[in-house]
């Protein structure tokens, strides 16, 4: 598969760095603990839907200890508008009660013990390094899954190899937003079925093969689902967007903690 050059890496960063100078997080959190807890129920479902759940959840329960208290049930419920809720419910009370037991009450900025944390895999502990703590980390989901094969970008046959492979490409002074710029560019621009690629600010630096040539959100997926590898990812939201989203700014409904995702 073409690889990217590293000269054109750093052109395709500073390029999605201008368009969008200060990207973000689009789940709706108030710290971090209410930043995993979000993350934790964002598995296979939209931002859109958790944050319509997560709005009335955190209004009672911003902390392990109210969590906890809210219980299982009444957690259960408040979610149930959400895929694997139950599944989910369990694993927010549990991992809720480890924050209590094991970090009095906080959440850890360490990788080791975030991932002991149940519903906690490496995907969500980065997203949760990256937002609420400042780490550089990549967490690889559809969107950069899909875009880093597509472009030449950082090839790779699973997440994990994907990741890799970025954070041996992306130069350290684009490392801290790189999972944003690049989520936001597939969310957006670099869809799975209609790239918008003679709208794309990358373009030009772009290796794929089958870019399009209008952008016509009819024209059939034929072409780029032949090359773009998919894993079993939560859904992506597709379509058309407004001029904020498309600049990857959403007004935050509550506060949220400097230097978000
Ligand atoms: S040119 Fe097309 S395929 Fe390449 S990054 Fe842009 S939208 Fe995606």
């Amino acid at each position: 598969m073409a690889r990217m050059s590293k000269e054109n890496v750093a052109r395709f960063f500073a390029l999605l760095a201008a368009e969008r100078p200060d990207p973000t997080t689009e789940l709706d959190y108030i710290n971090p603990y209410t930043l995993l807890v979000a993350v934790v129920l964002s598995a296979q479902a939209t931002d859109v839907g958790v944050n319509k759940a997560t709005e009335p959840l955190f209004r009672v329960a911003d902390t392990p200890a109210k969590m906890v208290a809210l219980g299982e049930a009444r957690l259960r419920d408040t979610i149930k508008t959400i895929g694997l809720y139950r599944t989910k419910a369990a694993n927010v009370i549990r991992l809720s009660e480890m924050l209590i037991e094991k970090h009095d009450g906080e959440v850890p900025a360490n990788r080791e013990a975030l991932e002991e944390l149940p519903g906690v895999g490496r995907k969500t502990a980065n997203v949760v390094l990256n937002v609420a703590f400042g780490q550089p980390t990549i967490a690889v989901d559809t969107h950069i899954f899909r875009l880093a094969n597509r472009t030449g970008l950082a090839p790779g046959k699973d997440p994990r190899a994907v990741e890799e492979a970025l954070l041996a490409v992306v130069p350290e002074r684009y490392l801290r937003h790189a999972h944003h710029w690049l989520i936001l560019h597939g969310r957006y621009v670099c869809t799975a079925r209609n790239p918008k690629c003679p709208s794309c600010v990358v373009s030009h630096l772009c290796l794929y093969a089958a870019k399009t040539t209008v952008d016509d959100p009819a024209r059939p997926a034929k072409a780029a689902k032949a090359v773009t590898p998919s894993p079993a990812r939560r859904s992506s939201r597709r379509g058309r967007v407004s001029s904020r989203q498309a600049n990857g700014r959403r007004a935050p409904r509550r506060a949220r903690r400097p230097g978000a995702r």
